[in-house]
This record gives structure tokens, sequence and C-alpha cells, in this order.
């Protein structure tokens, strides 16, 4: 066995490298081991197709999490822009009229919400609504780098009780019922809780407010901005940070095993010390790795994924059914296909019946709109753009069942884009110099196979509330701050933390946090 380091890390997607960066600069010996060739995880951005320059962001596309103290504490060079269209909705039953969400014009949005609705007071119900959540955020993101706050502190901090029980502890979709009036503006709220999560509006388990409560707190606002330069950029500001601050950063290395006493082994039977272990991966493939050192194991949920996520190259972006829109306009914000709130509910019972939903759910969005830093010269003069489609309510039990597969999916979600278009998607997208069309599925199955992410779910695992019972016991550095394995010398860096989930480095900076403090104790 090498020489002991005070921390190795296992994985290293974002969240490893937030751990890394925090744990080097303040002087311990850290150690990162990641299985691929390159460190990120779902943070990078890829040339995705053989002789075409465009780099995209592979998994994921958006930040609202990652808080401005992590980037200001390891001097990250992030650039993040706002999108002026926040987004644009044609209506399902008839796609020549939508609802436009343009953050610079309130009365254009006003109007755009009447003519698609038919009901003059949706708008100031929309408006009334996004308001209504601002003491969410402005409450709790400021303690979401902090060590776990009691229940009862984080509803004093949101002070407002109806919007606390509304949020936390009846299902969102009252909520949202109560507060609007259409079914596509209910839509447009629920998804919020949808990305990544299985649920119904009505689901008492209310992971679907987990999810949304996640949606919209980011920053203090909830605003969704778009990374220069793509997800990989993120990435690499965090691995020149945590490389210059002494992190030694290994790729290659595939963790076979780890033991809660700091053994971490690798698939070629190299063994590296740590006085402490910091989970990179989710917490099903640690619970995996502890069982293959001969630890007893815990009793860790299998995660589910349940989306499918489609990269495209455009020659140019498609005429839209409503003639009224700029499809510049529609497609720099998010794109919402077949998401009335009805529609969602319904195609989560599909899901659940075992039948993959029609019409498919879907968000879309274009990077190269806000950035087209991440088109090559010849692409961006050419008109190409770039298009992400994120599915919604296809949980990996379709894919494991053979319900679904790739092929099928993709065919969906194309088919779910082109009920709102005036042309097919097909007929617009960009040819590789092989002749092959530059389009891309991947489902959970893939993300699992490619990414470590068990059942493709993209948060490692259910989310959880971003605050502590008020009776739970916080003892141990790893319970104050989140990122308990069970194990006090193995603590959680990544995605299945306490408040982890999304690009956002909380569960990388809150596992250094813990670790720094383990350390100390020696
Ligand atoms: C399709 C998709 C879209 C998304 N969209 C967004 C979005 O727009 N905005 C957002 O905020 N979030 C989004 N997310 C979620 C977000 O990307 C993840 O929650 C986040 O990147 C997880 O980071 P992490 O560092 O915790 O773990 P990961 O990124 O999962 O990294 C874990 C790393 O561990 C490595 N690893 C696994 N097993 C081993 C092993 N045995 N040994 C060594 N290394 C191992 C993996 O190769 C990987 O590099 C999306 C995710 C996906 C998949």
């Amino acid at each position: 066995m090498t020489a002991i380091r005070d921390v190795v890390i296992v994985g290293g997607g974002h969240n490893a490298l937030v751990a890394a960066a925090y744990l080097a600069r303040a002087g311990r010996s850290v150690t990162v081991l990641e299985r691929d060739d390159h460190v990120g995880g779902a943070a990078v951005s890829e040339r995705p197709w053989a002789g075409v320059d465009a780099r995209l962001s592979r998994y994921s596309y958006l930040v609202s999490l990652l808080p401005r103290t992590v980037m200001d504490d390891l001097g990250l060079d992030i650039r993040l822009r706002r999108r002026r269209y926040s987004s644009y909705t044609p209506m399902p039953d008839d796609p020549a009229r939508g609802v436009l969400i343009d953050g610079g014009d309130a009365a254009a949005t006003a109007a755009s919400i009447e003519h698609a609705t038919g009901d003059p007071g949706e708008a100031a119900r929309v408006a009334a609504f996004s308001d209504r959540l601002a003491p969410l955020g402005r409450g709790l993101f400021p303690t979401i780098t902090e060590p776990l706050s009691a229940e009862r502190d984080a509803r004093r901090r949101v002070g407002d009780d109806g919007l606390w029980d509304a949020v936390t502890a009846r299902p969102l979709g009252e909520l949202i019922r109560s507060s609007l009036s259409s079914d596509v503006a209910r839509g447009i709220a629920f998804t919020d809780g949808l990305i990544g999560t299985f649920s119904r509006s009505d689901d008492p388990s209310l992971r679907q407010n987990r999810c949304f409560l996640y949606h919209v707190i980011g920053g203090g606002t909830g605003d969704w901005d778009v990374p220069i330069g793509g997800m990989g950029a993120v990435s690499a500001s965090l691995e020149r940070a945590a490389r210059a601050a002494g992190a030694e950063i290994r790729t290659g290395a595939d963790v076979v095993a780890v033991s809660p006493d700091g053994e971490v082994t690798l698939a070629d039977g190299e063994r590296v010390g740590a006085r402490v272990v910091l989970s990179g991966v989710g917490a099903s493939v640690l619970d995996r790795l502890i069982r293959a050192a001969g630890a007893p194991g815990g009793d860790v949920a299998a995660p589910e994924g349940a989306q499918i996520k489609v990269n495209m190259l455009l020659r140019r972006l498609p005429r839209l059914r409503d003639t009224t829109v700029d499809p510049r306009a529609a497609f720099a914000g998010t794109f919402h296909i077949n998401e009335t709130l009805t529609q969602l509910d319904a195609a989560h019972d599909r899901a659940e019946a075992g039948g993959i939903p029609d019409p498919l759910p879907a968000e879309i969005y274009c990077h190269s709109l806000t950035d087209p830093s991440i088109l090559g010269e010849e692409l961006r003069a050419s008109g190409a753009q770039t298009l992400t489609l994120f599915g919604l309510q296809v949980p990996h039990r379709l894919v494991t069942s053979g319900a679904a597969d790739r092929s099928t999916l993709l065919a969906a979600a194309q088919s779910s884009l082109d009920s709102v278009l005036a042309e097919a998607i097909a007929d617009v997208v960009f040819e590789a110099p092989d002749g092959s069309p530059c389009i891309e599925a991947r489902t959970t199955g893939d993300l699992e196979e490619s990414l470590g992410m068990m059942g493709g779910d993209i948060f490692h695992g259910d989310l959880s509330w971003p605050w502590a019972d008020d009776d739970e016991p916080l003892e141990t550095p790893a319970e104050r701050w989140g990122v308990s394995s069970g194990h006090e010398r193995v603590l959680l860096c990544g995605s299945s933390a306490r408040r982890g989930g999304a690009v956002s480095g909380i569960g990388g900076h809150n596992a250094a946090m813990a670790a720094l403090e383990l350390l100390s104790r020696g």
C-alpha cells in the first residue's frame, strides 16, 4: 500500500473536484480516483460526432445551484449567462398558439398568457405564484453551504407558514391547482418537480415537492443559467482549481472496494490508504464497494431515473406551427412540449402501467443561441444550432423490462417534438461527414453504463429536504454537514449527500468541511 493520504475521493465528478480543491487548499493531501479517462462525470462537454466541430454539454446543461461562495472561495473562472426568455410552451390542442415568458417584457408575457389561455386573469396568477415562492430561495439558499439547519429554523427563515406547509407537507399538485387556473401554466410549474424524478402531482411521498424545491431556490432566485463554453468549462475550471491547490487526480483508476477503515482497492489490485474516504459516487455504488471489502452494507434504496436525453445539431432552427413567435425566442429559454399538468400526470400513469407515454412530455433548449462559443466558426456562420431535449416520465423500469429502448424512446421524443413544429425535426438535423445524422439519445441504461449512475438516476437517488428533522441527531461532523454514509470515516461527497443533487458542488463543499473537522480531531 502507498503512503496514507489524508483524503481519498472515489469518483472524479464535479463534486469530487470541489471537495479536492477545498481540502488541498486547506493543506491536506488528497487523491481523486476516477475510473474514466477524464474527470467531470455528468458535467462534461464532448464532441459526439466525428468531424463535426460542436462541443456539447453532453449530460447536464444548465446551472442554478452552484453557490457564488464556492466560485469565489476557489477562484473559479466560470461564466454564466442569464436567458432573456425563460420559456415557451405551445398549446398541445392548438400548437399555433403558445405561451412565451419573456423576462425582459412583462406586458408581452401577460399578453401571451392571455392569448394562449383565453383567461384575462391567468397572467396575474402566474406572476403572483412566482412571487409567492420567492421566500423559499431567499430563506433557504444561504443555508445550503452551512451545517444542516433544524426544520424549525428553516421554517422560520422562510417566514411564511402557509407556503411552508404547501411545499413541505402536502402534495405539490394542491399548491399548483389552487394558485393557477390553466392546465398549461400548471404544467409549466409542475415540470420543476419532475426533472430526474418520476412522480404524479398528487404523489403522497412528496418526492416531486423536494425536486421542485431545489429547482426554485438556486442562487436565491431559482434562475437557471447557461454556462459559457458548456458544462465542460465548469468541470475544467474545478479541475484546474484542484490541481493548482495540490490535489492529485488519477484517471483510469477503477475503484472496486472501499473498506470503512479507509482502504480503497483498485481494479488492478493496488491499495490506497486514507484517513478519510469521500465517496463521489452514488450511495448505492458506495454500498456495493463497501460490501466488496467484506464490510456490512447499509439499507440503500435502488435509485431510478426517469428521463431520456437527446442531443442534436441542426442546420437551422425548425419552423414552428405558431407563426407569431420567432424560433430564436422560443428555443432560447426552456421550450415545453406536451407538458400540461393533465399530460404530465397521464404520462406518469401510462409509464406506471408499463408503456411509453404518448405524447412524451419533454423540454428543450438551444445552448448555442445563448452561447455560440460551443460551435466552430464555420458551423456558427452556417446558422447551425444545437438542440437538447430532456424527456420526462420514462422510468428506468421501462428500459429494464424491455418495454422501451433507445430507439423507441428517441422516436417518441421526435414525434412529440414534431407535434408542435411546422416541419419534421429530422429534416433539419445536420449531417456528419460520414452521412450520419447528428443526433444522439441517452437512456437511463446508457447513463448507468457510461457514468456509473445506477438506474440512470441523475441525482444518485431520491432528493432529501435541505434541513434536518427537529429531533435528528447531529452529533458527528458527517451528520451535521449532511454527508453521513453510516461509516464514520467514509463520507458522501457527491449528489447522494443531503442537498447534493445537481451541478452545485454543494455535496463536495459540505463533505470537505466535515472531513476537515474529522481530520482536525486526529
Ligand atoms: C442527462 C442529465 C442531465 C442533467 N441536467 C442537469 C442540469 O441541467 N443542471 C444540473 O444542475 N444538473 C443536471 N443533471 C444532474 C447533475 O449532472 C448531476 O447530479 C451531477 O453532475 C452529479 O455530480 P457528482 O459529482 O455528484 O457525480 P457524477 O457526475 O455522477 O460523477 C461520479 C464520477 O464517479 C465515477 N465513478 C463511478 N464509479 C466509479 C468507480 N467504481 N471508481 C472510480 N470512479 C467511479 C464516474 O465515472 C463519474 O466520473 C443532469 C444529469 C444528467 C445525467
